[in-house]
């Protein structure tokens, strides 16, 4: 193991001066809530980083399991009176941890598999194989990402399935891993930009001119992360973006409906009203809002690595969520990584279902 140095924390040295210890993000952190401890807390983990920065602590294996239970849901960046970009912070403090070997041996296991099989899950078939649809030249692309090609399938199968009878002349793409879990691990740059450079490279090879995603950890990287370090020549829509723009005739379902909000679409990118468009589309369906909703959303815990790292403590955060959606019959919400976990949420009560709402729409259409 290499000699630690603070490379990537460098950058982010001030805004590490900026925290105040006031605390405010105490109230929402949820690796908080599960773990009880204020090292694992936005808070704690700031002070984690001065620490580093400063040469007063080295990174030991508390260290590192504080930085890494972080689910990096963002909700400690909307609540900080001094705006501290708290998530930048600490993917730049893994970034240093991964440089000099300290990596957890899950996450070095993930993205080994993506430089090998150009998915983090070692599976050895391409995407297009496993979709069983060759890509073509056409004007729409849809990206389905790695989580619900192999493992969520229904996502990927249904947005397929929407498209198809929408009558949208589509392709799939030859894709790989779009990178996010690597870059939220905190994996070396230029392993990030090379996934980037052939994903954009093999879309515009299509002549695609909107792209449209299932997965909300993939819009994020395409929507906000791509344009930071490549050229993207095509317009990035969420599946849920693109629903709302047709004029969608939904059969009526019956039941009390919920909608969370995926971290990486609705923080970190915005998209709030498009699912609740189109969920209010369903004829018969009663939708309520879950107290904290929107932007005040709490994370389902699957995100940042924190499901593969640290299962107990994903699975913690996802029982909260559920409690919170006691009143629905259905919690609805539009990413695979959130589906899965909350479903684990569920710890195996059968009188609600998560439910992916490009499921959902396809059994309605
Ligand atoms: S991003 Fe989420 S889990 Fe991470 S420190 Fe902030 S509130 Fe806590
Ligand atoms: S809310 Fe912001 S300033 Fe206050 S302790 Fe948390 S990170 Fe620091």
């Amino acid at each position: 193991m290499s000699g630690f140095e603070t490379v990537n924390l460098e950058a982010v040295r001030n805004a590490v001066n900026v925290c105040t210890m006031c605390g405010f993000c105490k109230s929402v952190c949820p690796s908080f809530k599960a773990i009880g401890w204020d090292s694992a807390l936005s808070r704690g983990r700031i002070i984690l980083s001065y620490g580093l920065l400063t040469g007063d602590l080295r990174p030991d294996d508390s260290v590192v399991e504080n930085m890494y239970t972080c689910t990096t849901c963002a909700d400690c960046e909307r609540r900080c009176p001094s705006k501290v970009k708290i998530v930048d912070i600490i993917e730049l403090c893994r970034a240093d941890l991964v440089k000099s070997g300290h990596i957890l041996p899950k996450h070095r296991q993930v993205c080994e598999n993506v430089l090998k099989h150009n998915n983090p899950f070692g599976e050895e078939k391409s995407v297009v194989e496993t979709l069983g649809i060759q890509p073509k030249k056409a004007k729409i692309g849809y990206f389905a990402g790695c989580t619900a090609t192999y493992r969520s399938k229904k996502t990927s199968q249904a947005s397929l399935s929407i498209l198809k009878k929408l009558g949208v002349d589509f392709t799939t793409v030859d894709e790989v891993c779009c990178g996010s879990v690597m870059q939220r691990i905190g994996w070396d740059e230029k392993d990030i930009v090379a996934l980037m450079k052939r994903n954009v490279d093999a879309i515009a090879s299509l002549g695609v001119e909107t792209l449209v995603l299932s997965c909300a950890g993939c819009y994020r990287m395409f929507k906000k992360e791509y344009p930071k370090h490549v050229d993207v020549p095509f317009r990035v829509l969420h599946m849920t973006e693109f629903l709302a723009e047709q004029d969608l005739k939904l059969k009526p379902m019956e039941g009390v409906a919920t909608y969370h909000d995926p971290c990486h679409l609705g923080r970190h990118a915005g998209v709030y009203e498009e699912p609740r468009k189109i969920i209010a589309a369903i004829p018969g369906l009663e939708f309520r809002e879950m107290e904290f909703n929107r932007s005040v959303a709490h994370c389902c815990g699957g995100g940042g690595g924190v499901r593969s790292a640290y299962p107990d403590e994903s699975a913690a955060i996802a029982r909260t969520r559920i409690e919170e959606a006691d009143f629905a019959d259905y919690i609805i919400t539009t990413c695979p990584f959130c589906v899965s976990n909350l479903t684990l949420g569920l710890d195996g009560r059968t009188d609600k279902k998560v439910v992916d709402l490009m499921e959902l729409v396809d059994g309605l259409l």
